[in-house]
C-alpha cells in the first residue's frame, strides 16, 4: 500500500528524533512491502524564523494532503518572548484545528524492561499495565463561557457538552477498544455534575446501539484517579472529558516513570491523525546526540495502527523497541542512576532497526 506521510520536525531535538522515526518507518515499509512517501514541513520556532509565522499555509496544505502527520516538538527559549500569535505552540493548536482533530489519545504503558522505573509498589509494577486515555480535546470547561464579576473577586468557568461532542469521542474510544482488549471505562462525575450525567447517558446509548461487543463500565473521576495508583491494570481504554483527561493522562504517564518513551495522537472524523511524542523539544540537549528517539518511534507505530490499520507493522516496531530495552540497551535519560555508559539516540535507533 502507498501512504503519504507529512513530517513536521519542529524545533530542538524534533528534527533528530523525526529523522530517526523516518528511518524506522522506511525499514518497516521495506519489510512489509509498503510505499511510504514522506514530505517535510516547517512549524513552530523554525517556521517563525523562516516564514515569520508558526504555522505557514504550506504546512497546513501539505498536512491536509497527507494520509497522516508525524510531529517532533516545537518551542524553545529563543521564541519564549514572542507575542501570543507568534508563539511556537500556536502551530500545534492550529494544526489540530485545521485537521479537525477533537480526540486526544495518550497511552500510559509500562515497558516490561523498565518496570523498575515505575513509581508504584513492585508487585503492581510487576503486573504491568497498558492504558489508552481517550480525552475530548476541543470542548468542556477549557472552552466554555468564563468571566468575573465587576469587582473581580468572583469568577466562573462553564463545563458545557453537547451529546454530539460526547458521542464522537466515545465512538473513537469504542473503535480503539476493538483494536485492544475491548474494555472501555467512561470517567465522569455524574453524582454531582449535570454535564457528566449527559456524558454517561450518551456513552451508554452509543454502546447499546453500535458497540455491544465492547465491555463498558463507569467510574467517577476521583475513583479513577485512585485506581490509577492502586491497580492501573484494571483499565484498557478510558474515555473522558477535556479537563478530567488532562489530569488523568498526566497522572498515568508519571506513574510509568518513563515519560520520555510515551507517544500521543490526536484524531478526528477521518483516518488522518497528528502523532507526536508527549515530551517537548528539549532544547537543553538538542544537537548533543542525547535525544532518545523511542517516543517518536512509538508515535510512528501508533500512526500505523490507528491511521493506516497496519497492526502487524505497528506490533513489529513496538516489539523491536521492547527487545532492545529487554537486552539492556539504554539512552542516558533512561539509564540507571550513576550509569557511566549509554547509547546515543542514533545508536539506539540502529539497535531498533536491527530488530525490524
Ligand atoms: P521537555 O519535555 O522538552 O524536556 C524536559 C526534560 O526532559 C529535559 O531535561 C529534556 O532534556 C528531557 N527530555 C525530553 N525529551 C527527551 C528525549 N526524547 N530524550 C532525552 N531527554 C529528553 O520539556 P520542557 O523543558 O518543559 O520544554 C522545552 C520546550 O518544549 C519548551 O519550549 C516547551 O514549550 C516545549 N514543549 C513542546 C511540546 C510539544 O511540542 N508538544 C510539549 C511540551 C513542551
Amino acid at each position: 500500500m502507498t501512504y503519504k506521510i507529512a513530517l513536521v520536525p519542529g524545533d530542538g531535538i524534533g528534527p533528530e528524533i523525526i529523522a530517526d522515526a523516518r528511518e524506522v518507518l522506511e525499514k518497516t515499509a521495506e519489510k512489509f512491502g509498503h510505499d511510504f512517501k514522506f514530505s517535510e514541513y516547517d512549524a513552530g520556532g523554525s517556521a517563525i524564523d523562516k516564514h515569520r509565522m508558526p504555522l505557514p499555509q504550506e504546512t497546513i496544505d501539505g498536512c491536509l494532503a497527507s494520509d497522516s502527520v508525524l510531529l517532533g516538538a516545537v518551542g524553545g527559549p529563543k521564541w519564549d518572548g514572542m507575542p501570543g500569535d507568534l508563539r511556537p505552540e500556536k502551530a500545534i493548536l492550529g494544526l489540530r484545528k485545521e485537521l479537525g482533530l477533537y480526540t486526544n489519545l495518550r497511552p500510559a504503558k509500562i515497558q516490561p524492561a523498565l518496570k523498575d522505573a515505575c513509581i508504584l509498589r513492585p508487585d503492581i509494577a510487576e503486573r504491568g499495565f497498558d492504558i489508552m486515555i481517550v480525552r475530548e480535546l476541543t470542548g468542556g470547561i477549557y472552552f466554555g463561557e468564563r468571566g468575573r464579576n465587576e469587582t473581580g473577586d468572583s469568577a466562573y468557568d462553564t463545563e458545557r457538552y453537547s451529546a454530539y461532542e460526547i458521542e464522537r469521542n466515545a465512538r473513537n474510544a469504542f473503535e480503539i477498544a476493538r483494536k485492544r482488549k475491548g474494555h472501555v471505562t467512561s470517567v465522569e462525575k455524574s453524582n454531582v455534575l449535570e454535564s457528566s450525567r449527559l456524558w454517561k447517558e450518551t456513552v451508554h446509548k452509543l454502546h447499546e446501539s453500535e458497540y455491544p461487543d465492547v465491555t463498558l463500565d463507569d467510574m467517577y473521576v476521583d475513583n479513577a484517579a485512585m485506581q490509577i495508583v492502586r491497580d492501573p491494570s484494571f483499565f484498557d481504554v478510558i474515555v473522558t472529558s477535556n479537563m478530567f483527561g488532562d489530569i488523568l493522562s498526566d497522572e498515568a504517564s508519571q506513574v510509568t516513570g518513563s515519560i520520555g518513551l510515551l507517544a500521543s495522537a490526536s484524531l478526528g472524523d477521518s483516518k488522518r491523525g497528528l502523532y507526536e511524542p508527549i515530551h517537548g523539544s528539549a532544547p537543553d540537549i538538542a544537537g548533543t546526540g542525547l535525544a532518545n528517539p523511542i517516543a517518536a518511534i512509538l508515535s510512528a507505530a501508533m500512526m500505523l495502527r490507528y491511521s493506516f490499520d497496519l497492526a502487524e507493522e505497528a506490533d513489529c516496531i513496538e516489539n523491536a523497541v521492547n527487545t532492545v530495552l529487554e537486552a539492556g540497551w539504554r539512552t542516558k535519560d533512561i539509564a540507571a542512576p550513576g550509569a557511566e555508559e549509554w547509547l546515543t539516540g542514533s545508536e539506539m535507533k540502529e539497535k531498533i532497526l536491527d530488530e525490524i
